[in-house]
């Protein structure tokens, strides 16, 4: 059947885009979340979970009145006066009382008993003496214990209950059992405790694109991100994960799996078929499966507008965007809270930090905008935070920020030294040994790892040469790797230094034309001939570079003002240049022979540029900094290097 191409192109709108704190207002109200019934376990499996009932003590503990001392326990009445000049006497009743030892003789006026630590005092006792404070005498047939200062009532002795008495509160609902809740339960007895039951939530993937982590990935297929990233959080967040994997984008087969998913679990997250496009079908398979349905469809929220929160047969069931970021970001917001309530779990402890914002950050009013950043250290104190955001498609912005910024849905933007609260990702995070913030080259993971494996971590921004190089201007970071060729002089990156800035040679690498091998319009050519051909081919379709890069600034400098089909498409990476050849989405694009050799492309030389790092000479002392130029003047690196096609400087 041909696709009804008007129905698709029309898109159906969201139901009614509304405000986060309406969104979230509607989905509690309707889904009432509580913390979960009681489940009795295994005392040692209880660690981790949340008590369900306050404890108190069954017994007494201690259960008896203790020696804490090695000793002997006595009557004080009888030490009254006890001195240097007048010690007292008192007979030792021959019985020697351990650990575990029940007392038969009572201790009688003048007498005392040998006592270990811990053990049940005796009858008739009152306090112990240290044994390090008496002497012994033997007279007649009798031991004597030989005392020469008085003991108070009372001391050495630790009574029954004074550690918790039977019936005194132990521990409240609610609190999180680690292993000092499991000592305290132990020491009374206790081996099963009642713990809130854990949520199970079912998690589903849905899309014909995507195939799961270890498989093959076929053409045009991505990999399901979300199903692992969605169970782990759950995990995180006191929830027991129910994994039930891709679904293709089929309403029936959707239902199916929905339906098995409510029946199984506490609560069902979904991921992907919520934005109007075609095969989204979520949120119209939600509306088979019952009453009330869809709260929200539509949240003022970037990233995360497509979220659809549902209540289905009881159950709430939440439909995140297929984004990864989109997902997570509304995954934590909406449901995160939800899960924690059901395990009993107070709000998720969260590090705030204030900063600055290096430079403008746009944002689109209308929606809440969260905005991942890397935090730096300024040169006059405090933090920067450095947006490391690549869009809501791309994945590792998680992984490379701190945290993250929310700008408030009626700005347009914020200027340039406005100060703002970071929320941190992992309020325990380590600050980075290294920041490096400019354009990014395969050799520098190669110094990166280098020092990671000597305990330095090092935090690479890759925001292009003219970012990094501004980011160095600031002293936001310790060093900016640039390839910026200045045709005024003919030189590579000396001439954009400026006073408190430095130069640390790196390595020359080959730029080239890149293109799949075998393609006769560019194979055997000189590179500027080719280019030349190129341009003058309505057939061939390039790839650029952003604005900003060093090889960007190659290829204007061979284009001049011509802007041939393809020229709009600009991505941030060698990689991903070389990458829209491979597929044949583009037929040539400006790279570096290594990252050509990596995808298996042609390639023609077109200059040797100088990929240097411009150092902030206030920094140049840092521990890190030094380690970064032993790490590039030294032989393991350099062969490394050399290894990737890579000349290091001076060599
Ligand atoms: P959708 O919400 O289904 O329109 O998906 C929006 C975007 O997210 C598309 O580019 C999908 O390929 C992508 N996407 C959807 N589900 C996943 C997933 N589980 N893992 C990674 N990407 C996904
Ligand atoms: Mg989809």
């Amino acid at each position: 059947m041909r696709p009804d191409l008007a129905a698709i192109a029309r898109q159906e709108q969201f139901l009614e885009v509304v405000d986060r704190n309406e969104a979230m207002r509607r989905f509690l109200a309707a889904i009432e979340p509580e913390p979960l019934p009681a489940e009795s376990v295994a005392l040692l499996d209880g660690l981790g979970r949340v008590l369900a009932d306050d404890i108190a003590a069954p017994v007494d503990a201690p259960p008896f009145d203790r020696s804490v001392v090695d000793g002997f326990a006595l009557r004080a009445v009888d030490t009254v006066g006890a001195s240097e000049a007048a010690p007292k006497r008192l007979i030792l009743n021959g019985e020697v009382l351990a650990c575990g030892v029940v007392a038969r003789i009572e201790v009688e006026p003048g007498t005392a008993t040998v006592i270990a630590t811990g053990a049940a005092l005796p009858r008739g006792a009152d306090a112990v003496v240290l044994v390090e404070e008496t002497e012994i005498e033997e007279m007649d047939a009798a031991t004597v214990l030989v005392l020469r200062r008085p003991a108070a009532p009372g001391q050495f002795i630790g009574s029954a209950g004074s550690d918790s008495a039977r019936g005194e509160s132990l521990l409240r609902a609610g609190t999180t059992i680690g292993a000092r809740e499991v000592a305290q339960l132990a020491a009374v007895g206790i081996d099963r405790v009642a713990v809130v039951r854990r949520p199970v939530v079912a998690v589903l993937s849905t899309g014909d694109e995507l195939v799961a982590p270890g498989a093959v990935l076929r053409p045009g297929a991505i990999y399901d991100a979300n199903g692992a990233a969605v169970a782990a959080t759950v995990i995180e967040n006191g929830g027991v994960a129910l994994p039930f994997g891709i679904v293709g984008d089929d309403a029936d087969a959707l239902t199916a799996a929905m339906e098995r998913a409510l029946e199984a679990a506490d609560l069902v997250v979904l991921s992907g078929g919520t934005s109007k496009g075609a095969g989204d079908l979520s949120t119209r398979v939600i509306a088979r499966l019952g009453s009330p349905g869809i709260l929200v469809h539509g949240v003022a929220l970037k990233p995360g507008k497509p979220l659809c929160l549902a209540k289905v047969r009881g159950k709430p069931l939440v439909v995140l965007p297929g984004f990864p970021t989109s997902a997570l970001f509304t995954f934590h917001s909406f449901v995160v809270p939800v899960i924690r309530t059901l395990a009993g779990l107070g709000a998720r402890r969260e590090a705030q930090v204030e900063a600055v914002l290096p430079a403008r950050l746009a944002s689109e009013r209308g929606r809440s905008e969260f905005v991942m950043v890397s935090l730096v250290e300024r040169p006059a104190g405090g933090l920067a935070a450095v947006p490391t955001a690549k869009g809501s498609g791309a994945v590792t912005a998680f992984t490379q920020a701190d945290g993250f910024v929310e700008v408030p849905a009626l700005t347009t933007g914020l200027e340039a030294g406005t100060p703002v609260s970071v929320r941190l990702f992992d309020a325990a995070g380590r600050a980075p040994d290294l920041v490096v913030a400019g354009s990014h080259c395969l050799g520098l993971d190669v110094v990166a790892g280098h020092l990671a494996r000597r305990g330095l971590a090092t935090r690479i921004l890759a925001l292009g040469s003219a970012a990094g190089l501004a980011a160095a201007r600031r002293g936001e970071c310790d060093l900016a790797p640039v390839h910026l060729f200045d045709a005024a002089t003919g030189r590579y990156n000396t001439p954009f230094l400026v006073p408190g800035l430095g130069l640390i040679p790196g390595w020359r690498r080959m730029q080239g034309v890149v293109f799949r091998p075998g393609d006769a319009r560019f194979e055997g050519r000189e590179a500027a001939e080719a280019i030349a051909a190129a341009l003058a081919d309505p057939a061939i379709v390039m790839v650029n570079r952003n604005p900003g890069s060093g090889t960007r600034a190659l290829i204007d400098a061979r284009l001049g003002a011509v802007r041939p089909k393809g020229w709009w498409n600009q991505p941030k990476s060698h990689n991903a240049v070389a990458a829209a050849v491979a597929r044949g989405s583009a037929d040539w694009g400006v790279s570096i022979r290594t990252v050509a050799d990596l995808y298996g492309l042609g390639f023609l030389p077109l200059a040797e540029e100088h990929y240097d790092f411009v150092s902030v000479e206030a920094r140049a002392s840092h521990p890190a900094v030094a380690a970064f130029r032993d790490a590039l003047a030294g032989p393991a690196v350099r062969t490394r290097l050399a290894a990737l096609g890579l000349e290091p400087a001076g060599s």
